[in-house]
C-alpha cells in the first residue's frame, strides 16, 4: 500500500553493465523523446508517418551513430549504448512505429553495412545514414518466405559487372521511403543456407518499385513496404560480405535485432507500468482511488513482477552479448518472454484504465496494438522456442 501510494516508480535504474557515462546518455535520450517526440505521437500515428526530418535531427544529436566509430560520423560508442537509446525511446513515450522506423534504419539495416562492408560501402551508406541524410531499410522477408528464411526467392543472376534482380519482398519497415535496401537475395538457382546474398539496391534503382504501403494493426507511424524488383540492375560493388554467405550474415544480425526488440519491450513495460500507477492513484469508484482496491493493487504488482523479469533476463543477456559470449539461446529467451510478456502488461494496463483504456486518446491504447507486433516480428514466438530447443539438442 505504501509504495503505491508513495512516490516509488516503477522504473529504478540501472546496475551494471551502465556506467555513469551511459546514465548521461540516458538522460540526453528522455529529454529529447519527452520535448521532440513524446508531444507529437499522437499526431504521427494519425498522419501513418512521422517526417523524415526527424532522422536529420537524431542524426545531427548523434542518436543515429552511437555504436559506430567517430571516423564514420558516429560516437564511437559499443551496442551498450545503442541499448539506452533504445529502451529510453519506449520509456519515455515514442510510439512502436517511431522507435521502428528509426530503428530500423539504426540498429537493423546500417549495422551490417558497417560490419560486413568494405571502405566504399561504409561511405557510401553508413556516413550519411549516421547523419540521417539517407535512409536503410532491411529486406528478407517475402510474401512466400517469413519464418523460413532460407526459402526466400528472390533471384539475383550474374550479368557482367553485377547482378540482375527479380522478386519481391514484404513487410518491410521504412520499405516506402528508404534510400536503400540491404536485401537478402538468391544468387544460386538453389538458394538456401549456401545460395543467399546481402546486395544494397539503391530504392531510385529502374524496376524498383513500391508496390503498396500496408496498413496495419499497429505501429502506424512506421511505413511497412512492400517491393517489386523487376530487372534491377545491381552493380559488382553493392555485394555485402562473400557471395552465397548471406544466410550467415542475416543470421548474425538477427541475434542484435532480437535482443533490441527485448530491450524496447523492458523500456516500454516501465512506461506502461508508470501510466497505470498515475491512473490508479487519480481516477476514483466507489467514493476512493482504485488505487486503494486490492485487485488493482495485485495487477499492478504482477505487471512490476514480470517487468523485473524482464529486465534481469534482457540485461544479463545484454552484459553477455556485449562480452562477445555466443548467446543465442539467452537472446531467443529473451525475445520470447519478453515480448509475450509485453502484450500481457499492455492488456493489464488497458484493463486498470478501463472504458478509457480502450479510447485512442489513451496511450495505452496504442501500446496495446503495438505490442502485439513483439511475438510476431523479427522472428515469432514459435521460431524463438524452436532455436532454444535446438540449443539443448532437441
Ligand atoms: C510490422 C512488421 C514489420 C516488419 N518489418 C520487417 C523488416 O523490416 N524486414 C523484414 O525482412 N521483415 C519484416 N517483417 C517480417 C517479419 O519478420 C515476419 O512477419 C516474421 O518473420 C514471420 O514471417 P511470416 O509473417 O511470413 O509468418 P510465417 O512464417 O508464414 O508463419 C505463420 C505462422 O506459422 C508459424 N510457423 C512457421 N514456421 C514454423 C515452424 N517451423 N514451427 C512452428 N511454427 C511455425 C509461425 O510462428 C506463425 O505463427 C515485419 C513484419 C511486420 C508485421
Amino acid at each position: 500500500m505504501s509504495e503505491i501510494n508513495g512516490s516509488t516508480p516503477a522504473s529504478v535504474s540501472p546496475p551494471p553493465p551502465f556506467s555513469p557515462e551511459h546514465e548521461e546518455l540516458r538522460e540526453t535520450v528522455r529529454r529529447f523523446v519527452e520535448a521532440e517526440i513524446a508531444p507529437n505521437v499522437m499526431e504521427w500515428e494519425d498522419q501513418k508517418e512521422f517526417p523524415r526530418e526527424l532522422y536529420r535531427r537524431c542524426g545531427k544529436l548523434g542518436f543515429l551513430g552511437l555504436k559506430f566509430p567517430e571516423e564514420y560520423g558516429g560516437q564511437g560508442g559499443t551496442h551498450l549504448h545503442d541499448a539506452v537509446w533504445v529502451e529510453e525511446l519506449s520509456r519515455r513515450g515514442a510510439s512502436g512505429g517511431v522507435a521502428a522506423g528509426l530503428n530500423a534504419h539504426a540498429s537493423i539495416a546500417m549495422p551490417p553495412v558497417f560490419r560486413f562492408g568494405n571502405e566504399w560501402q561504409r561511405q557510401r551508406w553508413v556516413v550519411p545514414g549516421i547523419k540521417g541524410e539517407k535512409v536503410g531499410a532491411l529486406g528478407i522477408t517475402e510474401p512466400g518466405a517469413g519464418s523460413d528464411v532460407a526459402g526466400l526467392r528472390t533471384r539475383a543472376k550474374r550479368t557482367e559487372g553485377g547482378w540482375v534482380v527479380n522478386g519481391s519482398k514484404t513487410f518491410i519497415t521504412n520499405g516506402v521511403i528508404a534510400d536503400f535496401l540491404v536485401c537478402a537475395v538468391k544468387t544460386t538457382e538453389e538458394g538456401g543456407h549456401g545460395g543467399i546474398s546481402f546486395l544494397v539496391i539503391e530504392t531510385d534503382s529502374p524496376g524498383y518499385e513500391v508496390t503498396s504501403k500496408l496498413e496495419k494493426h499497429g505501429w502506424h507511424s512506421s511505413d511497412t513496404g512492400e517491393i517489386a524488383f523487376t530487372d534491377v540492375e545491381v552493380p559488382e560493388e553493392h555485394l555485402l560480405g562473400e557471395e552465397n554467405e548471406g544466410f550467415q550474415l542475416i543470421m548474425a544480425n538477427f541475434a542484435w535485432e532480437r535482443l533490441l526488440m527485448a530491450i524496447g519491450a523492458v523500456g516500454a513495460m516501465d512506461r506502461l507500468i508508470d501510466l497505470s500507477i498515475s491512473y490508479a492513484r487519480e481516477r476514483e469508484a466507489f467514493g476512493r482511488p482504485i488505487a486503494g482496491f486490492q485487485a488493482i493493487r495485485h495487477k499492478i504488482a504482477e505487471m512490476a513482477t514480470k517487468a523485473a523479469a524482464s529486465r534481469t533476463l534482457t540485461w544479463d543477456t545484454l552484459r553477455r552479448f556485449e562480452e562477445g559470449e555466443n548467446v543465442v539461446r539467452e537472446v531467443s529467451m529473451a525475445k520470447l518472454f519478453t515480448q509475450r510478456t509485453l502484450v500481457e502488461i499492455a492488456d493489464e494496463a488497458v484493463q486498470i484504465h478501463g472504458g478509457y483504456g480502450y479510447m485512442k486518446e489513451y496511450e495505452v491504447e496504442r501500446a496495446l496494438r503495438d505490442a502485439r507486433l513483439g511475438p510476431i516480428g523479427g522472428g515469432t514466438d514459435e521460431i524463438m522456442k524452436e532455436i532454444i530447443g535446438k540449443t539443448y539438442g532437441l
